[in-house]
């Protein structure tokens, strides 16, 4: 069994000899990756290959592809196909070879190292078969990856232990669900009720001192610091879901920290610092509006007139707080209130879900800034005439202006580099296809990681409307329908963060949050950072396809022990 000190110490040959068969037969990437080394860590050695992958020809990339191919659905661990799914399986195989050149590739072993059922290789098949070529040939790149670090692994006898376990506390979480075959926990449902006993009780196996259900149904487990009157490090994410929603989502924001706390409590070892990990009951807004209450209200958010609320089957939130056993009552729910003055900071480990570190190849990415964003509904209006008889030149036509704006929309954000701005609604309410569209409605969504560089997209986006409007003889009407601040990560916990994934031999990738989270809500009373963790599938979330490697995980636990021993050597 190889080790890293004979790495760092041999030769470019004897490192290909080293490493042979991690990539198949390609002694380049072994050989070319050396110029890294010192390698620090298992993980900084992939990083290096996958980095010498990505740096190499199109040529040799192709090659490595077809290198590693074989025939998929021949060897299916963990499941069995029938004589009619395996039929299919080779026939469409063989329409994916003709179609992009190269042989379908999967890591068959899986996000979990330990193989993947027969069916969902041929639901993957049937997925990606539809995909562009370009796009494919970065998935199958990504696949020749998971495959050589499942081949690291056990080259260098390693095994993602806290990564695994936390795999596997998600998949059994995933159990509970209100409906049947899928994913979906909204609050205070049944399922919802089953997985708070469940994170409870895992808690307790871990080892936290203290386990509690609060007023608002959040799971709160402390792990007490070595003196009492310690400050704590809060930390945490939701446990409710969108429906039909993957697996990943708020999920791992606690099981990670409740990995590390298993490990302390199993090595006897106390902190300077208490850590509070906390399941939010509600971040999704599913069953009713009032998003973020759960860790809204711990800053004292919590708005009593939801109480009154009733969900789609008329069921008041204070009548479902009730069934769940909760006390459903103000001055318990305002109690839940933190003193920011007891605590050094809020963290949150989240899955990316977006497509950003899936595609640079890298596991985990550091939160700049949960951004900013800002929401409209507007109108145009033109005139509505005869799509026959009116000549261009004396057209009002509306959905051409809004078109304008859609375009515009994109050039200006995309100008900033990392604002986004989407037209994601736009109608022709009664429109014909005879006639020259009088109206057309349209939504805005514009987001940036700061307040004033969203307020400069705004600006300059509402500017571009009055102008394209006036120049084009058109009346609008637009209505804010909503704007959240920005909330920057702290600086000093950001650098924790980049300092504890930079000690795991990564490389530091900083990016925004394009989506609302938690710590969102904790930001308004202490400093925060986040730490994403690249999810498979392009990112994909919301989603049952939302995936995440055990490996992934694994880094993402071993960043928070990090961050842990940062806070405790001071
Ligand atoms: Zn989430």
């Amino acid at each position: 069994m190889p080790t890293l000190a004979e790495f760092n110490a041999a030769t470019p040959a004897e490192c290909a000899a080293l490493l042979k068969g991690v990539y198949g037969t390609a002694p380049w990437i072994a050989e070319r990756a050396c110029a890294a080394r010192p390698l620090a860590t298992l993980a900084a050695l992939k990083a290096a290959l996958v980095r010498t992958v990505r740096q190499a020809s199109r040529d040799e990339q192709l090659a490595l592809i077809r290198a590693q191919a074989q025939p998929a659905g021949e060897a299916a661990p963990g499941g069995e196909l029938g004589p009619e799914e395996s039929a299919r399986m080779r026939a469409l195989s063989a329409d994916y070879l003709a179609r992009f050149g190269w042989p379908f590739l999967l890591a068959l072993r899986g996000p979990r190292g330990s193989g993947l059922p027969g069916a969902q290789i041929l639901a993957t098949l049937q997925r990606r078969i539809d995909n562009p070529p370009e796009f494919e040939f970065a998935e199958a790149l990504r696949q020749v990856h998971r495959i050589a670090e499942l081949r690291l692994n056990d080259a260098f006898g390693f095994v993602p232990e806290q990564g695994n376990r936390v795999w596997d506390w998600c998949e059994r979480l995933a159990r509970h669900s209100e409906v049947p075959g899928d994913l979906t926990v909204t609050y205070l449902s049944d399922a919802h009720r089953a997985a708070a006993a469940e994170i409870a009780a895992t808690m307790r196996d871990c080892g936290f001192d203290q386990v509690d259900i609060d007023a608002v149904g959040n799971v709160v487990g402390i792990y007490h610091a070595d003196n009492a009157a310690a400050p704590r490090l809060l930390t945490g994410s939701h446990y409710d879901t969108v429906r039909n929603a993957g697996k990943y989502d708020g999920r791992i924001g606690y099981f990670i920290p409740m990995a590390c706390v298993r490990a302390l409590h199993r090595a006897g070892r106390r902190l300077p610092f208490g850590l509070e990990v906390v399941a939010f009951a509600e971040e999704e807004g599913q069953r009713y509006k009032a998003t973020f209450l759960g860790s809204g209200a711990l800053v004292g958010s919590f708005r009593p007139d939801w109480l009154d609320q009733p969900d789609r089957d008329g069921v008041l939130m204070r009548d479902a707080m009730r069934h769940a056993g909760l006390p459903a009552d103000l001055a318990a729910i305002a109690s839940l209130r933190r003193d920011p003055a007891r605590y050094l900071g809020f963290v949150e480990v989240h899955i990316e879900q977006g497509p950003v570190l899936h595609a640079l190849d890298l596991p985990l990415g550091i939160v700049t800034s949960i951004n900013a964003s800002v929401r409209y509904v507007g109108e145009i209006l033109g005139m509505a005439s005869h799509a026959g008889t009116t000549p261009m030149p004396v057209r009002r036509d509306a959905a051409c202006a809004a078109a304008e704006l859609v375009l515009f929309v994109e050039r200006r954000a995309a100008a900033d580099g990392d604002s986004v701005g989407t037209v994601g609604m736009l109608e022709v309410p009664s429109g014909s296809i005879n006639v020259v569209p009088g109206r057309c409605r349209f939504s805005l969504d514009l987001r940036a990681p700061s307040d004033a560089q969203r307020d400069r997209l705004r600006d300059d986006v509402l500017a571009e409307l009055a102008a394209l409007c006036a120049r084009r003889g058109l009346r609008y009407k637009v209505e804010e329908a909503m704007r959240e601040s920005a909330a920057p990560s702290d600086a000093t916990w950001q650098g924790r963060w980049e300092q504890a994934v930079a000690a795991l031999g990564l490389p530091l990738h900083r990016l925004p949050s394009g989506a609302g989270h938690d710590a969102m809500k904790l930001h308004t009373v202490m400093p925060q950072a986040m730490l994403f963790v690249r999810g498979e599938n392009s990112g994909i979330s919301h989603n049952p396809l939302e995936s995440s490697t055990a490996d992934d995980l694994d880094l993402a636990c071993a960043a928070f022990t990090r961050l842990l021993d940062q806070l405790a050597t001071p």
